[in-house]
């Protein structure tokens, strides 16, 4: 990209709904939730008060001038970013504006906490998404809490009713992601609540995974593969299905930030190598393989890079369960 951006990032290369551009509606970090294992840092602003934090038309604009320069590199637009991207009352109005420029080329996904679901606007607009892809962690109130830190006036009850309601009226592609944390939400009693829930829910397809990145709160502990398997094995046992959709890759929480770059534009000079690593740290600890696979560089490259970046303060290096990240100073973490 000729510039930093401050709406559209990656495209990244997502498991579940192919390689995707981002799209960012809302400031860093407003949420309606603080997760403990949020990527993007904790919750500065944690409110469900749904205003134009960004204008649709400075988000179209953004999107409509790189929109045609890369559209050949994506599957899918997904609405996401730095906090919940339903909070935005403008959502409907960059939904239909997204239509627009991408003429029907590209399917249209949201990523959403499902807190907003009562709203009856965003309900309605989240009908017209070809993809919805909503988060519910817990279903029991002490189980929520930990895991997700709600606002005072949320009601996990209230959440799983709108959900299930939305997903036996929504026509598109529903995929529920379940984040478990070690001793938070994956206690015998908060799976076999889930699993009750699970099966009211009319999704297209069921992800549940656990934290691979550095979590807004230290003490986040992700659970080991064995273990997840083992959950996964005894949701599956109690006659809860994954997927009713074998189109999309089975591997989970593996989304990559690719380079959308033809190769004539491999080599670059390190002032824009530097401009492109910027956003994406910003928006999430990245590994050295996934930047130098993003930014098509080599070891030494990305070192010269990394180095000075790292001596001035603007990025810091973080190890998470024997993995080296960066990220920008501005995740902030507990
Ligand atoms: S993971 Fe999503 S819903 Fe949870 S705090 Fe982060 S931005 Fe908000």
């Amino acid at each position: 990209m000729k510039k930093e951006l401050q709406y559209i990032f990656g495209p990244v290369n997502s498991s579940r709904i192919g390689k995707s551009l981002g799209i960012d509606v809302i400031p860093k970090k407003i949420c309606s939730l603080d997760c403990i294992y949020c990527e993007v840092g904790i919750t500065r602003n944690l409110s469900t008060q749904i205003k134009p934090y960004f204008k649709a038309e400075a988000i179209l604009a953004e999107f409509s001038s790189v929109y045609h320069e890369i559209k050949d590199s994506i599957d899918v637009v997904t609405i996401t970013g730095s906090g919940e991207p339903t909070l935005n009352s403008c959502l409907k109005d960059v939904l239909i504006g997204i239509r627009d420029i991408v003429k029907g080329e590209k399917e249209i996904a949201i990523l959403t906490n499902t807190t907003t679901l009562d709203n009856k606007d965003v309900y309605k607009t989240l009908l017209d998404f070809d993809i919805v892809v909503p988060s519910l962690d817990a279903v029991t109130k002490t189980a929520f809490e930990k895991i997700n830190k709600p606002a005072k006036e949320i009601s996990i009850n209230n959440i799983i009713n709108c959900l299930i309601a939305f997903s036996n009226e929504y026509t598109g592609k529903l995929y529920l992601e379940v984040l478990l944390a070690k001793n938070i939400n994956d206690l015998p009693e908060d799976i076999n609540t889930l699993i009750s829930v699970l099966k009211k829910i009319n999704y297209t397809r069921l992800d549940i995974g656990t934290i691979i990145r550095p979590p807004s709160h230290s003490f986040a502990v992700s659970l080991t593969n064995k273990e997840l398997e083992e959950v996964k094995s005894y949701i599956a046992s109690q006659g809860v299905s994954f997927s009713k959709d074998k189109s999309v890759d089975d591997n989970l929480n593996n989304n990559t930030i690719i380079n959308y770059s033809s190769s004539s534009s491999v080599v670059q000079g390190k002032n824009v190598a530097i401009e492109k690593l910027i956003p994406i740290l910003k928006m999430r600890p990245t590994t050295l393989e996934d930047i130098i696979k993003t930014l098509k560089i080599d070891p030494v490259i990305a070192d010269e890079i990394l180095t000075p970046l790292l001596q001035s303060g603007e990025i810091i290096s973080k190890e998470f369960n024997g993995v080296l990240y960066y990220q920008h100073k501005i995740i902030k973490q507990l």
